[in-house]
């Protein structure tokens, strides 16, 4: 090995300072794309201006796409003729045409996952089915961005993205969202890119959202399948929202008038599944997807 340079004390400080601002770069960078945030192709016109994106390895890269973790890196890196060291700024013309082929909306659609839309009722067990599903199966299930604060024990990136009203509108002008809607004096939003990476990866695509978003879905998604999740009664529901007991009495209140309205929305939904043990419907889903 070649003898490294003898720095001084500056020089060195400079060094490690370079170093942790470039890692800074890429964590940035791959929190975007994580969110979808940030194309593909975008992160590839930034790494011809910065050093720091440009050195970042490609497997790192596709990690952070939703919808492809380490195993399907792999595999997309070798089915492209990319060697698994391989970082952005070493990528040939070829390989970089393919790789953003790969991820452009208009590439030929091989295997597209199935897009399932899970509402109903709050208190019902949405998020109980959604996170046992993500749980279970392969199914890439989306994490929306909410304007509402967070309950205890929620965490940001994984139950919801936390935005203020004007990050959340900023949003919307960016037309970012698949789809959003008002809920209980708060606005939720399915971010648009992860979905469709997901989609275009070949995963199954569970969006648990409310039913205005749910219409909004199928609305521009014929193909969606719309699921409609029932209690086996509704003191079931009353009790449910109750045992949840991270909503204040008012806020519980409101909730059960607006499940009454949400349950008069089950006709135009493609299927009615009654959440009477949460294994069963978690079955149905994956069946649905898969049949
Ligand atoms: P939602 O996301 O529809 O608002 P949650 O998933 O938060 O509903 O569920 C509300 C409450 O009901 C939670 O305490 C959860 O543990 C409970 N729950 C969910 N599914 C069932 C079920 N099949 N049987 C009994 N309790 C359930
Ligand atoms: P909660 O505040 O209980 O987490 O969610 C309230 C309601 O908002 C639930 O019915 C939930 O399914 C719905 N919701 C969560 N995320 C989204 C989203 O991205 N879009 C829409 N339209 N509804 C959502």
């Amino acid at each position: 090995m070649k003898q490294p340079p003898i720095l001084t004390a500056e020089e060195r400080r400079l060094a490690l300072e370079k170093a942790a601002a470039s890692r800074r770069s890429r964590a940035l960078v791959k929190n975007q794309i994580k969110q979808g945030t940030i194309s593909i192709q975008e992160v590839v016109e930034l790494s011809r201006q910065d050093s720091a994106i440009a050195k970042m390895r490609v497997s790192e890269l596709l990690e952070s796409i939703p919808g492809v973790g380490k195993i399907r890196a792999v595999a997309l890196m070798e089915r492209l003729g990319i060697s698994q060291p391989r970082r952005i700024q070493g990528l040939g013309m070829r390989q970089l045409q393919n790789l953003l082929q790969e991820f452009t909306a208009s590439s030929p659609i091989r295997g597209r996952g199935k897009l399932i839309v899970l509402s109903g009722p709050g208190g019902v067990g949405k998020s109980t089915v959604a996170s046992r599903l993500r749980e279970v199966s392969d199914f890439w299930v989306s994490v929306s961005t909410t304007t509402r604060a967070p309950r205890m024990n929620e965490k940001e990136g994984e139950d919801y993205f936390f935005l203020s009203e004007n990050e959340f509108d900023l949003k919307i002008q960016r037309d970012e969202f698949l789809e959003w809607a008002n809920f209980a004096g708060a606005k939720y939003g399915t971010p648009r890119q992860g979905v469709e990476n997901a989609l275009k990866m070949g995963r199954n695509v569970l969006l648990e959202i409310e039913v205005d978003g749910a219409a909004q879905v199928k609305a521009h998604s014929p193909e969606a399948i719309l699921v409609f999740l029932q209690p086996p009664s509704w003191e079931h529901l009353v009790s449910r929202l109750e045992g949840r007991g991270s909503d204040s009495p008012e806020r519980r209140s409101q909730r059960l008038e607006l499940a009454q309205n949400e349950m008069a929305a089950a006709k135009n939904f493609d299927l009615v599944l009654i959440n009477d043990e949460v294994e069963n419907v978690v079955e149905r889903l994956v069946s649905l997807a898969t049949h």
